[in-house]
């Protein structure tokens, strides 16, 4: 059996390698090395595939976030509501920016933002709203635009874990995360779904007027060369990154679709157990299963991640503080916040390893070993 791995992004380049060492020594025979051809070609590519007007490459996900902040022309103290339960990256920008955190719970089920908390977290402050498309699965888009249409508030959606999900609006017609509210921000670090050799972000809007300002702010505030017309900041996609990512695009359907087969063995293995719960899948979203991430009761979780890793087998723990309870937000005393389900789901998450190249027989060892532990 092959080595298991959280991410295999080793197999994954071998089944891609002549056509993305070819696009690679392209990009050096140009040596158009910052903003060539091959980060145009990319952006143009990607805008097509996720149906947006426009996309702006940028150097991670991180600074994605805090771009498309800035864009919004917010004043220190403003409110952005935001879930506990993320990636440090997503409430990290907002305290950098001088904005104030506010943080919100999840759905218990789907690991995103609880639609029904946000009404009572907006004050009078409140501009933004960051929703998480956590683990590839989508936050609940309807009611949030509504809510942000009524309170007359921004949304950036954070989809570094969910590209090429797709959500579906009760009229039936669909979009895919990211395209949905005011702006979208990704992620291209390697062991995303789309994942690059080193990193790599980018910004989608379908507003011109606030694409022409993201361009702006990702480009040190230069409105014409050597004219710097607000502070931005250097945050750029390089060349060798955007060649790579341009080939990986073509398969990144094929890369989702891979990842649910993997889910679906596990659900399947896990049906029935009462000290598992699987992730769940709501009709209104196309997973794509960044983490397969596991809820358990009863289950002693650091026992079951030694006997896995006995097992050369890795799970983490994705997160095991929340927002709330991180030290960089002491400030903001948010510690104390009643946040029962995003408290739970701290102490019951694993998630175990999902990529592209798991095969059936790693699978089957995978999950005989979690059974074996949760059932001796
Ligand atoms: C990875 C990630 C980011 C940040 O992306 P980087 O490219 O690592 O800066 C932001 N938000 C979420 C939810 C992420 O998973």
């Amino acid at each position: 059996m092959r080595p298991i791995q959280m991410v295999d992004t080793k197999t994954q380049y071998q089944k891609i390698k002549s056509q993305v060492d070819r696009a690679v020594i392209d990009v050096m025979e140009s040596s158009a090395f910052i903003n060539g051809k091959a980060v145009q070609d990319f952006a143009k590519n990607l805008a097509d595939y996720v149906g947006t007007k426009n996309v702006i490459p940028c150097a991670n996900g991180t600074d994605a976030i805090q771009i498309a902040l800035m864009a919004l022309g917010l004043k220190p103290g403003d409110e952005v509501i935001t879930p506990s339960f993320t990636y440090i990256a997503t409430t990290e920008v907002i305290a950098l920016l001088n904005l104030t955190p506010v943080f919100v719970e999840v759905d218990p089920n789907t690991f995103c933002i609880d639609p029904s908390s946000l009404e009572k977290a907006i004050t009078s402050k409140t501009k933004a709203i960051v929703p998480v498309h956590l683990y590839g699965h989508a936050a609940d888009m309807e009611p949030i635009m509504a809510i942000a249409k009524k309170n007359d508030l921004f949304i950036i959606e954070d989809n570094a874990q969910a590209i090429g999900c797709e959500y579906t609006f009760s009229n039936g017609s669909k979009k895919k995360t990211g395209t949905i509210g005011h702006i979208g921000t990704t992620s291209f670090y390697p062991s995303k779904n789309l994942g690059g050799f080193g990193d790599g972000g980018a910004i989608f809007t379908d507003d011109d007027e606030l694409a022409v300002k993201i361009r702006m702010i990702a480009n040190h505030g230069q409105s014409k060369q050597y004219y710097h017309d607000v502070v931005g900041c250097n945050s750029r996609l390089d060349s060798i990154q955007a060649a790579v990512l341009d080939i990986k695009l073509r398969h990144l359907d094929e890369y989702n679709k891979a990842r649910r087969e993997a889910a679906g063995y596990y659900d399947r293995a896990f049906a029935g157990q009462p000290k598992i719960k699987t992730p769940f899948r709501h009709d209104n979203s196309y997973h794509v299963f960044h983490q397969y991430t596991l809820q358990l009761n009863g289950v002693d979780r650091n026992g079951l991640k030694e006997f896995l890793a006995s097992h050369n087998i890795p799970a983490m723990i994705y997160y095991p503080v929340p927002g709330h309870k991180q030290k960089m937000f002491e400030q903001f005393n948010t510690a104390s916040l009643d946040m029962p389900v995003t408290d739970m789901l701290t102490e019951k998450v694993i998630s175990l390893p999902i990529h592209t190249e798991l095969d059936e027989e790693q699978l089957q060892f995978i999950t005989s070993k979690v059974l074996e532990f949760i059932n001796k």
